[in-house]
């Protein structure tokens, strides 16, 4: 389904963004071979719909001037990572349709080197270790408008400053007691130059390095210095990164690196009603407000998955907001429209009942069937034909049915019409109601001869609802999903996005029934339940129910457009 060619022929035709125009001109004019991108994920957490744009932008990059991208874990802060997130990153990336060249790359997998290159700097005197502690340090930095102080260490002797960082790689000073700085320019006015952090003492074991190390380089260290590893070309990365350009830079001159690697920034991606802050997203998943990071309402790439949205969709989507240096709010509606149109265009079609209502045909016999048929998708002749099963008890969905309605009401009403649909058409006798008052059964008379046709008698039915067979269905549960927060900008001006959950976004149907088709429902297969939306199968929670479960994918309009109006 994802990797349907009409599904991508929807993608927008697009004049080139500015990074494309960049790659284009250095390659034309022999500055690079072949590019070279890499996507670098901090394995602290899972993948955002912000880094589905970081992926297609650098795969896609990648792909399309027949280069090559990486995938590299930027693990350089070992207290927050693991290997689950190693693990679902890795999946979600081959998941969106894009492989990595070669061996996955770790940051932790170039530490030797950049012990190495950090010991250069110092013997070239352009390094130091500082006692200063975080505070201090703080304070000796200065502000925009106020150059910093030197730190009372910055002139320590090469020897002294090797034997010092030394005695940090050996375990015997603690956490904070001194870092190894770059000794730049304590004035300059881009604060990232004010002698920058290269290396902190941190006694945690490591993921991937276990207890090797005691001392970790910093981001800003060691990201230039994996790109120029790594022969990468074009360093892509968001605007908050622009600032660190100059060190970047500072690191590359002043290293004995193998290639020269640039980088280059973009606009992260903002989306409305959505938050796309891992640190956030971890407090909603430790705080039990979701249920995981894969829960169906997470803006999460695993999360969306499991909601049953496409990769292509994800793709189209991020191909269409385009890549620009301007930050902006994108309105989630675009992303909701993408899913849409996938799975409009490539979803089989099904019958599900969400809140059944039983249906007597009383002129229909006891114990008859019939086999009817119904096209797996009104477009795609490719997609299998269903079978459906007519029987004298059936179900339709109680908002379908009233004893009395205004003409607007173009379903099952008392003494009216309506069309089974892939059936016959039915008219309503009467209901039967519980000492409630609550209807519980409608009974009904077929017009025979209706299979595909119009009545004989000329009286047409005004709708057509869909329904199942109370001889052959099957029982389901459906996971009405809705958006996460009712905020377009959940903890905005400091408030606590938590206050901004919306309250309805899940409701949970337990007494669904559906068409036999879907009892082979493949985990995360689309469908659309006719009149009701896009769904897909989801395996733990059917295990969970001991029955089949489906997620709502997306609704079959926009139901938030017209709420917002009112
Ligand atoms: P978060 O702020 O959610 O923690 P992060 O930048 O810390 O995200 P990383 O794992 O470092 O997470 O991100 C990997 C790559 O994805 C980086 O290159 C980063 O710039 C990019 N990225 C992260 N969030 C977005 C976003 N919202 N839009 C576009 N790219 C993003
Ligand atoms: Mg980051």
């Amino acid at each position: 389904m994802s990797d349907n060619p009409v599904a991508e022929k929807n993608a927008v035709e697009k004049p080139a963004h500015f990074l494309q125009n960049i790659i284009k001109a250095d390659l034309s004019a022999g500055q690079v071979g072949a590019i070279v991108t890499r996507f670098p994920p901090e394995p602290n957490g899972y993948l955002h719909i912000g880094h589905a744009k970081s992926i297609c932008l650098n795969f896609g990059l990648a792909k399309e001037f027949g280069g090559q991208c990486n995938l590299r874990f930027d693990d350089t802060n070992p207290a927050k990572e693991s290997d689950e997130y190693v693990e679902a990153i890795k999946k979600d990336v081959s998941w969106l349709g894009f492989q990595w060249a070669g061996d996955i790359c770790f940051t932790s997998n170039y530490f030797d080197q950049l012990y190495t290159w950090a010991l250069d700097l110092i013997r070239a005197g352009k390094a130091y270790v500082c006692d200063l502690s975080p505070d201090q340090a703080r304070e000796h930095r200065g502000t925009l408008k106020e150059p910093g102080k030197n730190s009372p260490f910055r002139e320590r002797s090469v020897d002294e400053n090797l034997a010092l960082f030394e005695k940090m790689r050996s375990g015997d000073m603690p956490e904070g007691s001194c870092s190894l700085r770059a000794k730049i320019d304590m004035a300059a006015p881009n604060i990232n130059m004010r002698d920058p952090i290269l290396y902190r003492i941190k006694h945690v074991s490591h993921h991937h390095t276990g207890d090797k190390w005691c001392i970790y380089p910093s981001y800003d260290f060691a990201h230039g210095q994996s790109d120029a590893l790594e022969g990468v070309t074009h360093s892509i990365c968001t605007l908050e990164f622009e600032d660190h350009r100059p060190l970047y830079e500072w690191f590359i001159e002043n290293l004995p690196v193998p290639a020269a690697p640039k980088q280059y920034e973009f606009a992260r991606l903002n989306l409305n009603y959505t938050i796309t802050s891992k640190r956030k997203l971890l407090q909603l998943v430790e705080d039990g407000h979701v249920d995981g990071w894969d829960d169906p309402r997470m803006p999460t790439i695993s999360g969306m998955r499991r909601r049953g949205y496409t990769p292509a969709s994800l793709r189209n989507f991020c191909e269409r907001i385009g890549v620009t240096r301007s930050d902006s709010v994108v309105d989630v509606g675009m992303l909701e429209f993408c899913v849409r149109d996938d799975l409009d265009k490539n979803a089989p079609r099904a019958m599900c009942v969400l809140r059944p209502l039983k249906v007597t045909l009383t002129n229909y016999d006891e114990g008859k069937t019939q086999t009817l048929t119904a096209p797996g998708h009104p477009n795609r002749d490719d997609l299998p034909v269903r079978e459906l099963t007519f029987s004298k008890t059936l179900y339709i969905d109680c908002e379908d049915f009233r004893e009395e309605a205004n003409k607007k009401y173009k379903r099952l009403v008392i003494g009216k019409r309506v069309r089974l649909r892939n059936a016959y058409v039915i008219e309503a006798d009467e209901c039967v109601k519980d000492s409630a008052g609550n209807i519980v059964e409608v009974k009904a008379r077929i017009i025979d001869d209706t299979i595909g046709k119009d009545p004989a008698d000329g009286v047409k039915p005004k709708g057509v609802i869909h329904w199942v067979s109370d001889s052959n269905h099957i029982d389901c549960e459906v996971r009405l999903y809705d958006r996460l927060f009712q905020d377009e900008n959940p903890g905005a001006g400091g408030s606590d996005f938590l206050e901004c959950i919306n309250p309805n976004s899940l409701e949970v149907l337990t007494g669904c029934k559906a068409e036999p088709s879907l009892a082979g429902a493949q985990s995360e297969a689309p469908y659309q339940f006719e009149r009701e939306g896009y769904f897909c199968f989801d395996e733990t929670y059917s295990q969970q129910a001991g029955k089949p479960v489906f997620n709502r994918t997306i609704s079959l309009r926009d139901s938030w457009a017209k709420i917002s109006q009112q």
